[in-house]
C-alpha cells in the first residue's frame, strides 16, 4: 500500500481543521471567563474571528485540493478542547495558566501549518501553500504576543492576588 502526495496532504489540512475548531472552542471559553484582564481578552477575540477565518481558508483548501469536507473530524477536537478547558477552569492562576497553554497550543498550530506547507509544496499544490503560509502569519503573531505579554500579565496577577477584594483568577 501506498500513500499519495494528495491523500496526505488532504488527511493533514482535516487535522488543521479539527485543530481549528478546538481552537475555537479554547478561545471562546477564556474570552468568556475573562473578567479583569482586558487587552488578553481582546487579543483573544481578535484571534478568534482570525481562527474562523482559518476554518473558512481550510475548508476551501480541502474544497480545492479535491477533498471531501464531510469527513472533517471535528467532533474529536471539540470534544478534546471541552475536556481542557475545564480543567483550567479549576485553577485558581486560571488566566497565567490559560494563556502558558495558549502559547502552547499556538505552537503546536506553527508546527502544522510548517508540516502542511512542506507537504502542500511536495504536492505541488501552491495555493494550499499560500493558504498555509497566511495562517501560519497569525499563529506566529498569536504565540509571539503572549510571550511577550507574560511577564505583565503574570505581574498584573500577582498584583490582584495580594490585594483584599480584588479577583485575581480571571
Ligand atoms: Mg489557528
Ligand atoms: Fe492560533
Amino acid at each position: 500500500m501506498t500513500t499519495t502526495y494528495q491523500d496526505n496532504l488532504l488527511d493533514w489540512l482535516r487535522d488543521a481543521h479539527a485543530m481549528e475548531q478546538q481552537a475555537e472552542t479554547l478561545l471562546r471559553a477564556q474570552s468568556s471567563r475573562l473578567e479583569n484582564y482586558p487587552v488578553l481578552k481582546s487579543r483573544i477575540d481578535q484571534h478568534l474571528e482570525e481562527t474562523l477565518g482559518q476554518q473558512r481558508l481550510l475548508e476551501g483548501a480541502l474544497t480545492q485540493a479535491g477533498g471531501d469536507t464531510s469527513l472533517l473530524k471535528d467532533l474529536a477536537g471539540k470534544a478534546m478542547a471541552l475536556g481542557q478547558g475545564l480543567v483550567g477552569m479549576t485553577m485558581t492562576d486560571e488566566v497565567v495558566k490559560g494563556a502558558m497553554s495558549g502559547y502552547v497550543f499556538e505552537n503546536v498550530e506553527i508546527a502544522s501549518y510548517t508540516v502542511l506547507i512542506a507537504a502542500a509544496e511536495s504536492a505541488g499544490d501552491v495555493r494550499t501553500r499560500g493558504v498555509c503560509e497566511q495562517i501560519l502569519k497569525q499563529e506566529v503573531a498569536m504565540a509571539q504576543w503572549l510571550l511577550d505579554h507574560l511577564p505583565e500579565l503574570t505581574q498584573a496577577f500577582l498584583a490582584r492576588d495580594a490585594t483584599p477584594g480584588l479577583t485575581a483568577r480571571r
